[in-house]
C-alpha cells in the first residue's frame, strides 16, 4: 500500500501541467501504426504520431538503445501531447518524468544533479516479493495449461475474486478444469462458487468496476512444479529509483517525496543502491523498466548539460529520452556557437527528429470539444466556434485556457451553456500575446521613461 501511494503522489508538484494534458490518453494509433484522425484525445498531427509510433515499437524491441527523440515544431502544436501519449501507450507501469530546460538554473542544486534525479524518475524498478496470502484477499491466479489437453502446454491467466483460503486450495483442480474446457480463457475474470464449484465469467462490466480495478495486477500465485497452488503469492511494485534514492537517502528520508523538495543526493547512496538493485537483478527479483525523460525547452539547458545527456545516454539503464524545443538556428547556451535548436551537433547526430505542424481551423475545434468535454463544460455551438476562430487566429492553448475562465463567467450568470457573451467577456479580460504585444508598442512611450 505504501508503494502504491509513493507512485500516486510523485507528480503532485506538476499537477498543473499534466491537468492540461489529461485528456491524452495515448497516441491513437492502430494496429498497422497509422493515426486515427481522433483516437484517445489525440486529434491530426498524424505523420509526428505515426512516427511517434514507430519510435515506441522499436523501444519496445529493445533496438532504440543510446538514442533520443526531438520533437520539433511551434508553440502549442502538440509537442508535449505527443510526449504523454508515448508515455500513456508504454503501460501504467511505465515512468514518465518531465521537466523544463529552464528548471535545472532555478534548484537548489547542481545541474547535474537536477539532471540526474530527472533521469531516476524516469527509471523504474519491478520489485517481486513473495508473502504469505491473506484470507479475503483479491488474487490473480496463473496456471500452466495441461498438456493433457492435447494443446501445447500454454500459460493461462485467470483474475479471481477469492473470498477465503479454501476457495484458494480448491482452485487448482477447479481452474484447470475451466481451462481445459476452453470455458474461460486466458485474461479472464472468473468467480468459482464456493458450493457447487460452477466457473462463471464475470463479464466486462466486472471488468470495468471499482472491485476489478482494486484486485491491481501485482498479486500473483506462484505455482509449484506440480501444478498445486501454494499459500504464498508474489507482489510486484513499482518504485523509480528516484524514490528509492531518496527513501534510502539518510538525511531527506520518504517524507521528502511529499515535499518535493529533496535536495541533492550524496553519490554513495546512489552507488549503494545501484548495487543493490544490480544484484535484486541478478537474483530474479528486480528488473528495470526503463522510462520516458521529457525535457522541454531543451534550448535552455547549456553545453555542460548536453554533455551530460550524451553521457547518461550510454547507460544501459537509461530511459527513453524525448526533448523538445520551438526554436530554429540558436546559440547553444554557455558557447558563442550557433546550432539547429541550440543543440550540439554531437547530440544532434543521435536524435530522431520528429516535427509538429500547426493546426487546420477544424482539428482547433476537435481538440476544444475534447477539452471541453474534459472539463465538463457545456458549450453553445456559437460559442465553440467563436473560440475555434479565437484559437485559429491567436492559439491554441490560449483557446483552451479560455475554456475554464469561460464556464466561470457562465456560472456567474447562473447560465446553463457558455455562450458568446461569455466567450467575448473573458476574451477582453485576458489579452492574447498579439493584443498584449500590440498594447504595449502602442503605449511603448509611456511605459519606457
Ligand atoms: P510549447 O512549444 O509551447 O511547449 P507544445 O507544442 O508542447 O507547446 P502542447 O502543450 O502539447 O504544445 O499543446 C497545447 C495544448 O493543446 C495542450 O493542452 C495539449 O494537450 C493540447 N493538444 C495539442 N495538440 C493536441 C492534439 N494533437 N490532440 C489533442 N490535444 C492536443
Amino acid at each position: 500500500m505504501a508503494d502504491l501511494k509513493v507512485s500516486e503522489m510523485k507528480d503532485l508538484t506538476r499537477i498543473e501541467r499534466i491537468g492540461a494534458h489529461s485528456h491524452i490518453r495515448g497516441l491513437g494509433l492502430d494496429d498497422t501504426l497509422e493515426a486515427r484522425t481522433v483516437s484517445q484525445g489525440m486529434v491530426g498531427q498524424k505523420a509526428a504520431r505515426k512516427a511517434a509510433g514507430v519510435i515506441l515499437q522499436m523501444i519496445k524491441e529493445g533496438k532504440i538503445a543510446g538514442r533520443a527523440v526531438l520533437l520539433a515544431g511551434q508553440p502549442g502544436t502538440g509537442k508535449t501531447a505527443i510526449a504523454m501519449g508515448m508515455a500513456k501507450a508504454l503501460g501504467q507501469e511505465t515512468p514518465f518524468a518531465m521537466m523544463a530546460g529552464s528548471e535545472i538554473f532555478s534548484l537548489e542544486m547542481s545541474k547535474t544533479e537536477a539532471l540526474t534525479q530527472a533521469f531516476r524518475k524516469a527509471i523504474g524498478v519491478r520489485i517481486k516479493e513473495e508473502t504469505e496470502i491473506i484470507e479475503g484477499e483479491v488474487v490473480e491466479i496463473q496456471i500452466d495449461r495441461p498438456a493433457a489437453t492435447g494443446a501445447a502446454s500454454k500459460t493461462g491467466k485467470v483474475t479471481l475474486k477469492t473470498t477465503d483460503m479454501e476457495t484458494v486450495y480448491d482452485l487448482g483442480t477447479k481452474m484447470i478444469e475451466a481451462l481445459s474446457k476452453e470455458k474461460v480463457q486466458s485474461g479472464d475474470v472468473i468467480a468459482i462458487d464456493k458450493a457447487s464449484g460452477k466457473v462463471s465469467k464475470l463479464g466486462r462490466s466486472f471488468a470495468r468496476s471499482r472491485d476489478y480495478d482494486a484486485m491491481g495486477p501485482q498479486t500473483r500465485f506462484v505455482q509449484c512444479p506440480d501444478g498445486e497452488l501454494q499459500k504464498r503469492k508474489e507482489v510486484v511494485h513499482v518504485v523509480t529509483l528516484h524514490e528509492i534514492d531518496v527513501i534510502n537517502s539518510r538525511t531527506q528520508g520518504f517524507l521528502a517525496l511529499f515535499a518535493g523538495d529533496t535536495g541533492e543526493i550524496r553519490p554513495e547512496v546512489r552507488e549503494q543502491i545501484n548495487s543493490k538493485v544490480a544484484e535484486w537483478r541478478e537474483e530474479g527479483k528486480a528488473e528495470i523498466i526503463p522510462g520516458v525523460l521529457f525535457i522541454d525547452e531543451v534550448h535552455m539547458l547549456d553545453i555542460e548539460c548536453f554533455s551530460f545527456l550524451n553521457r547518461a545516454l550510454e547507460n544501459e539503464m537509461a530511459p527513453i529520452l524525448v526533448v523538445a524545443t520551438n526554436r530554429g538556428i540558436t546559440r547553444i547556451r554557455g558557447t558563442n556557437y550557433r546550432s539547429p535548436h541550440g543543440i550540439p551537433i554531437d547530440l544532434l547526430d543521435r536524435l530522431l527528429i520528429i516535427s509538429t505542424q500547426p493546426y487546420t481551423e477544424e482539428e482547433i475545434r476537435r481538440i476544444l470539444d475534447i477539452r471541453c468535454e474534459e472539463e465538463d463544460v457545456e458549450m453553445s455551438e456559437d460559442a465553440r466556434e467563436l473560440l475555434t476562430k479565437i484559437g485559429h487566429e491567436t492559439s491554441l492553448r490560449y483557446a483552451i485556457h479560455l475554456i475554464t475562465a469561460a464556464a466561470l463567467a457562465c456560472q456567474k450568470r447562473k447560465g446553463k451553456e457558455v455562450e458568446i457573451e461569455d466567450i467575448s467577456r473573458v476574451y477582453s479580460l485576458f489579452i492574447d500575446v498579439k493584443r498584449s504585444t500590440q498594447f504595449l508598442m502602442e503605449y511603448q512611450e509611456q511605459f519606457m521613461f
